[in-house]
């Protein structure tokens, strides 16, 4: 059974995820970690569990999704695993900063080539596997994770409770976004729960029936 936990970090309230099962291997996917506080807390969580990292993977590589890639890369001795796509989106980390004036921001380690992500891919770590989703239209090539087994979903900015993630950034695409929902999302069961990168958790079913976003796009 594999253990979902996040912390939501910085001033972006970004959802930070730390995978965990019984055999006590752990995934870190989007470590949003930004202040020093912030990267004790998410450190003492996989301390106090006992826990023992063993991949470092992004969604996509906005900068409040990698906010930790650095420290974790380096506490835990960790390669960067994304989609190759989002190499320019990690390449313009310091101009990003920058731009929203957000000091000290760590840059991010490059992605270990011989790791890029792929659609299709089964991410495994312990007892668990994830199915790799190519889910563009938010960012160039972000990814979402499907733990068919135990039925969620971490799925990035794609999906939110009640709404979509934003397509006005650099490789955004309003309609790719919302194929990637219906062509990847929609025909996962109702009972899946999605773990977004902002926000509360929420499940297919729920977003399949209430979603705005959803239930009005017809292309
Ligand atoms: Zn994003
Ligand atoms: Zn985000």
């Amino acid at each position: 059974m594999t253990d979902v936990h996040y912390f939501t970090f910085s001033p972006f309230a970004e959802n930070s995820y730390i995978l965990s099962d019984e055999s006590k291997d752990c995934i870190i996917i989007d470590p949003g970690c930004y202040t020093d506080a912030e990267r004790i807390t998410l450190k003492n969580y996989i301390s106090d569990k006992g826990l023992n990292p063993v991949r470092l993977i992004n969604t996509h590589c906005h900068i409040d999704h990698v906010f930790g890639n650095r420290f974790i890369s380096e506490t835990y001795n960790l390669p960067l695993e994304i989609h190759e796509g989002e190499i320019p989106v990690l390449e313009s980390l310091a101009m990003v900063a920058q731009m929203y004036g957000i000091p000290d921001v760590q840059q991010s380690p490059d992605p270990d080539p011989d790791k890029f992500i792929r659609e299709g891919d089964v991410i495994e770590f312990g007892n668990s596997k994830l199915e790799v989703l190519f889910t563009p239209g938010h960012s160039p090539a972000s990814v979402s994770f499907y733990n068919r087994e135990d039925k969620f979903l971490i799925g990035g900015d794609v999906l939110f409770e009640g709404s979509i993630g934003r397509t006005d950034l650099p490789g955004g695409d309003y309609d790719t976004l919302m194929q990637s929902i219906r062509d990847k999302f929609m025909p996962l069961p109702d009972e899946v729960t999605v773990y977004s990168g902002h926000g509360n958790p929420t499940t297919i079913g729920r977003e399949r029936r209430s979603n705005q976003f959803i239930l009005s796009y017809s292309s």
